[in-house]
């Protein structure tokens, strides 16, 4: 039986759906204002991972990620100008082309690491109505007061009624000290309060009206609207970052148990972190290394590409609450790993069944089914696979013979625990990842040629090479250095 860590008891607890045989299941997704990142990739392969599991155990599973496309403020708190419309502005585009970009890209990121589609998408600007009458449900209760057009959840009058803080684990003298002040705090009763809606200054491209003011929702609003709408009022499990856990999972908690006069979560999921080099990923590391870099090896951090499936199988692993740290040669060595599995797989297809088995195959499916259902222990499947690789590897060298039921039920093993729910895809899937290096790599070699024959005056082949890439598709950009391209 899948037992997992729930945050909020701090403990492996057995998984019991509210109603049998369904799973409703909330994760926060990006804000899509940047390309993504690890720090993206580690949530969408956990909850995947989740996702996968849930459904292979027989579950009618109801996944939820949101897209956040407004309110998510630059300073995390409720100050700063709004990440999407920042962009926006500086790149002179409407907001919703800036999401548009940015979620059409984490969709293709997200299909490299063979991450599935949720089940719901839903974007936070497509749901104002609903986390209007949200916040009116706080209002109405009186855990709420408007102060100068904006909204601010009453945290001191929610917190005699209700543990706030119980999630992460602080109380408020503790949030007191973390919450210092900030300019523009002064419209709050306490600076632990935080913004249910926010009245929009008039350089805010992004505002709704609303009751109380033309404006726009507080950050953690949309997820407790949409979950909800969604889900329920109560529904099972919602997973996000360990960052997410205060003050964006700690405000939804309170805003559930303000408006519903329950608790709407009853699972919480949190994967750890990553860090890069032992660094946490930070703006002033210059650290943030998008998948694109990761795929193409584009960053100074990196010494080569690395795919996809590296990336996954380097996540995966890990336990989701462990830190993982990414390194070169950490990445060097999952690659490593990962071909020696792709290997044994397709070995694994090759080898011919003999009328008995002198390679043992073990429980393997029964010590897979145990590991994941550990609160999704990934790194032991991974283990369980590495050994019977090893018979894979006897048989496969002559060394050893497998029966009929035993190469079957290996190879239903394998598929279902290394393909269906690690989703690693060793079948040659990502041969065309693969693939896309060498394209890239040829589109490289033509561009240098170009370059050279224009270093030899060689008008010719160099206008017979752009015109001919060009005419293909792609853009070609001269630069003081050589070039840059894109399709
Ligand atoms: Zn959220």
């Amino acid at each position: 039986m899948l037992q997992i860590y729930n945050t909020l008891s701090r403990q492996k607890e057995y998984f019991k759906p509210l109603h049998e045989g369904h799973v409703g299941m909330y994760v926060c997704g990006p804000t899509v204002y940047g390309d993504a990142h690890l720090g993206h990739a580690r949530p969408a392969i956990t909850f995947d991972l989740l996702y996968r599991y849930l459904m292979h155990l027989g579950y009618k599973v109801r996944y939820v990620r949101n897209i956040t496309d407004v309110g998510h403020l630059e300073h995390d708190a409720d100050e700063g100008e709004d990440k999407i419309a920042k962009k926006a502005r500086l790149e002179q585009l409407e907001p919703m082309e800036v999401v548009q970009y940015f979620t059409n890209r984490y969709h293709r990121d997200m299909a490299l690491l063979n991450v599935l589609p949720p089940s719901i998408e839903p974007h936070a600007s497509g749901h104002i109505i609903e986390q209007i009458a949200f916040v009116q449900k706080i209002m109405d209760k009186g855990y709420a007061y408007v102060s100068n057009g904006s909204v601010y959840m009453d945290v001191e009058k929610y917190a005699k009624d209700y543990p706030y803080g119980k999630l992460s684990g602080r109380n408020l003298e503790d949030i007191v000290t973390e919450t210092r002040e900030l300019d523009g705090q002064q419209e709050k009763k306490h600076s632990f309060d935080f913004a249910l809606w926010k009245k929009a200054a008039p350089e805010h491209i992004m505002h709704w009206p609303s009751p109380w003011s033309e404006g726009f929702p507080g950050w953690h609003m949309e997820c407790s609207a949409m979950g909800t709408k969604y889900l329920g009022e109560q529904f099972d499990i919602h997973g996000g970052g360990m960052d997410l856990m205060f003050p964006h999972h700690e405000a939804e908690i309170a805003q559930s148990c303000a408006a519903l006069g329950k608790e709407s979560v009853r699972y919480w999921m949190h994967n750890n972190m990553i860090t890069i080099a032992g660094k946490k990923m930070g703006k002033s590391y210059n650290n943030f290394i998008t998948l694109e870099q990761f795929f193409a090896g584009n960053h100074e951090l990196l010494e080569q590409p690395f795919s996809p499936m590296t990336i996954r199988f380097f996540i995966l692993q890990a336990h989701y609450r462990s830190t993982v740290d990414f390194s070169n040669d950490a990445l060097v060595a999952a690659e490593k790993g990962l071909a020696r599995l792709t290997e044994a797989y397709q070995r694994l297809m090759k080898i011919k069944a003999s009328a008995a088995s002198s390679v043992e195959i073990g429980n393997l499916r029964e010590r897979c089914q145990e590991a994941m259902d550990d609160d999704l222990n990934s790194p032991i499947v991974i283990s369980h696979l590495f050994d019977s690789a090893r018979a894979i590897n006897t048989v496969f060298d002559g060394k050893g013979t497998i029966s009929e039921a035993d190469l079957k039920e290996l190879r239903e093993v394998w598929k279902t625990y290394a393909m269906d729910i690690l989703g690693l895809q060793l079948d040659g899937a990502q041969d065309a990842g693969a693939g896309m290096d060498a394209y890239k790599g040829a589109v490289d070699m033509l561009l240098n040629m170009r370059l050279e024959a224009k270093r030899n005056k060689d008008w010719g082949t160099s206008d017979k090479i752009r015109n001919a890439l060009t005419e293909l598709g792609f853009t070609i950009k001269d630069t003081k250095d050589g070039f840059e391209w894109s399709l």
